[in-house]
C-alpha cells in the first residue's frame, strides 16, 4: 500500500510529496518535530506532544501553522487512510524555503513553515520482544548544543551515537556531561534502587519527555518515590536496575551498561510494571 502524507495543506501519496531544496529544514536543521505513537488505532498522549511542538516552535521565534484541533484531525485522517493500528506519526514543522540560502530568517509572513506528517506502521510495537529482554547502553560524551529542551530535528550526533552503540554491540547510548548522566540518543535515562526511581531532573539540557512526565506520575501514584536528580554512570552501572522512556519505546529496561550487568541480566521489577501500567492507563486516555 502506497503511504499517503499530509505536506502544507495536501494529503498525497508519499511518492508525490515534495519540499523545496531551500527549505531551511534541508539547509540548515531549523525545524522542529514531534513523533505521537498510536495503538489500537488511537493517539497516545496527543495532548502533550502539541503541547510540546508549540513550545518548541515558541523557543524558536517560528509561527504555529496550526492549530490544535487540525493537527489533531490531520493525525487522525493519516491513521485512517494508512490504517494504522500500531505504530507512530512524524510530524515535521520548519522556518520554510525561502527564495534562497541565508542564516537569516526569512520574514514569516512571505515565507510560511513547511508542515510535514507521515505515518510508520510498526505492528507489535506494545508487544515488543525487546521489553522482555531488556536493552544495552554505552556511554558517550554529550557534545549537543544548549538546548536540548527544543525538539529540533538536529540529530546527527543522536544518529552517530546510534552507531557508535551498535559498533559497540550495545543498543544505545546515554550520554554524560560533566560526570552526569544528561539521557539517550532518543530517549529519557533512568535508573532504580530499591523502590526510588532516579533520573535527571528538567533544564535545558534534556528533552522534556512526554512519556517521561506520564511515568514518572503514574509511578508516584503507584507509591514509588522519585528523585530527580544527577546521576553518575557508575550509579548506574551499581544500580539494581535501570530504563529508557520515549513515546515509539514506551518503558525499556536497560541490562547492561558499559558493560557492567544490572541485577541477573534481565529485566527487573519495576521497569516491566510501569511498562505495564503506562501502557494501560495510556490507552485509556488515547483519542
Ligand atoms: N530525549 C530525547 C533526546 C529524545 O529524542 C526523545 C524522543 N524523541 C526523548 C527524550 C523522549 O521524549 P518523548 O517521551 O516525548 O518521546
Amino acid at each position: 500500500m502506497t503511504r499517503t502524507v499530509y505536506v502544507n495543506g495536501e494529503y498525497l501519496p508519499e511518492t508525490e510529496a515534495k519540499v523545496s531544496i531551500f527549505d531551511r529544514g534541508f539547509l540548515m536543521a531549523d525545524g522542529v518535530y514531534e513523533v505521537t505513537s498510536v495503538l489500537g488505532g488511537k493517539l497516545i498522549d496527543f495532548d502533550g506532544h502539541a503541547i510540546r511542538l508549540a513550545r518548541s516552535l515558541n523557543e524558536l521565534d517560528m509561527n504555529n501553522p496550526i492549530s490544535k484541533e487540525d493537527l489533531l484531525v490531520v493525525h487522525r485522517e493519516l491513521v485512517r487512510v494508512n490504517e494504522i493500528d500500531e505504530g507512530m506519526i512524524y510530524l515535521q514543522i520548519t522556518r520554510g524555503a525561502p527564495s534562497d540560502r541565508d542564516f537569516a530568517f526569512p520574514d514569516p509572513d512571505t515565507t510560511p513553515c513547511t508542515i510535514v506528517l507521515f505515518t510508520q506502521n510498526k505492528p507489535g510495537l506494545a508487544n515488543s520482544p525487546a521489553a522482555k529482554v531488556g536493552m544495552k547502553v554505552i556511554s558517550i560524551e554529550d557534545i549537543r548544543w544548549g538546548r536540548r529542551d527544543i525538539k529540533t530535528v538536529q540529530l546527527l550526533y543522536p544518529s552517530m551515537g546510534k552507531m557508535m552503540a551498535k559498533k559497540a554491540g550495545a543498543d544505545d547510548a546515554w550520554m554524560i556531561e560533566d560526570g552526569f548522566v544528561t539521557e539517550g540518543t532518543s530517549n529519557n535515562a533512568y535508573i532504580v534502587k530499591g523502590n526510588t526511581i532516579i533520573t535527571r531532573a528538567l533544564s535545558n539540557d534534556i528533552l522534556h519527555g512526554i512519556t517521561r512526565a506520564a511515568v514518572l506520575r503514574f509511578a508516584q501514584e503507584a507509591q514509588m518515590d522519585v528523585e530527580e536528580r544527577n546521576f553518575t554512570i557508575e550509579e548506574a552501572m551499581q544500580a539494581d536496575e535501570a530504563f529508557i522512556t520515549s513515546a515509539s519505546t514506551f518503558v525499556m529496561p536497560v541490562v547492561e551498561i558499559d558493560g557492567a550487568i544490572l541485577g541477573d541480566g534481565t529485566p527487573g521489577r519495576v521497569a516491566p510494571r510501569l511498562r505495564e501500567i503506562y501502557l494501560e492507563e495510556s490507552l485509556k486516555k488515547a483519542i
